[in-house]
């Protein structure tokens, strides 16, 4: 199994192998505003399952102990890709640039603490108040 997760221009594009890890939604400050959304769905897949082709803009930053590093497309802004101290052999895809409705739904939900009071996420899906799962 292949897919390819692109940028809204189409520049820069990840190409994932097999099925992710870990799917995780985050309501985080950070990520709403990563977004712009009210909540980021990233896929984790293990780095070696994972090809970048296009250029990219790196953007560091720091949520509590972990540093977090996203790679965005310089021509149109859209964050693809991002590597998290907590998972150092994995990186995480923007679900939403892979614009497959039906890839895998979250297993598990972060920062519930920060969750707009309106959104909803599937009955069982694990789900912690702070960021449990990087
Ligand atoms: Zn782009
Ligand atoms: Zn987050």
């Amino acid at each position: 199994m292949e897919r390819t997760a692109t940028c809204a221009c189409g520049q820069l594009g990840v190409t994932v192998e097999g099925e992710p890890d870990l799917v995780l939604a985050c309501n985080c400050l950070d990520c709403q505003r990563r977004t712009g959304s009210v909540f980021g769905v990233a896929a984790y897949f293990p780095e070696r399952q994972v090809r970048l082709d296009g250029e990219s803009k790196r953007f560091s930053r720091t949520s509590g102990a972990l540093a977090f590093e996203t790679s965005f497309c310089p021509a149109c802004g859209t964050s693809v890709v991002w590597r998290s101290s907590a998972r150092p052999d994995q990186v995480a895809v923007a679900v939403g640039c892979f614009a497959e409705p039906s890839f895998p739904p979250p297993t598990a939900v972060a920062w519930t603490s920060e969750q707009h009071g309106w959104v909803r996420f599937p009955d069982g899906v694990a789900s912690n108040s702070k960021s449990a799962f990087g």
